[in-house]
């Protein structure tokens, strides 16, 4: 998912998180280095969803029907337990079928989203991993604290 071209890089921060930022390194070519790793072992596959709905949420991407979707579904795993591999099975047939309903990519046009002071980014799961099972664990507490955190972005009904 290609970040706003509009939006001007920032040497210190990123535009789209906030994350703080080494010259030549963005949250999109580490994103991309995670799910090449994720792809290559199952063990670091294991957190794929988490992966993909932290970056999608932090970096503006998802439309108003998508961050409420999503949200639901990291509520089940998170909360409920649900294993991410039947989560993701399921977003797969439900955004097959939603798909002519609402679009789950941001449009140009939607009302811009509020900032959100992330307290945890993709920079530091990156920082922080070693192996598989460190790398799920930071995944999975970057996750918690995006779903606790995101509330702003969410559509009052
Ligand atoms: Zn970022």
């Amino acid at each position: 998912m290609p970040l706003n071209k509009s939006e001007s890089w920032s040497s210190q921060n990123c535009p789209g998180c906030g994350a703080s930022l080494r010259d030549s390194e963005s949250c999109q070519t580490i994103f991309e280095s995670f799910l090449a790793l994720e792809y290559a072992d199952p063990g670091y596959g294991e957190v794929h969803f988490l992966t993909v709905a932290c970056f999608m949420i932090q970096h503006g991407c998802y439309s108003d029907e998508a961050l409420a979707w999503i949200e639901q579904k990291l509520r089940l795993n998170l909360e409920q337990g649900v294993p991410a591999m039947q989560i993701c099975r399921q977003a797969a047939k439900e955004t097959g079928q939603g798909v002519r309903l609402w679009k789950i990519t941001r449009p140009p046009d939607a009302p811009q989203l509020p900032k959100v002071a992330w307290s945890m980014t993709i920079i530091d799961v990156k920082a922080g991993y070693h192996d598989a099972a460190s790398y799920c664990a930071l995944v999975t507490e970057w996750a918690r604290r995006t779903l606790k955190e995101m509330s702003p972005l969410l559509v009052q009904k």
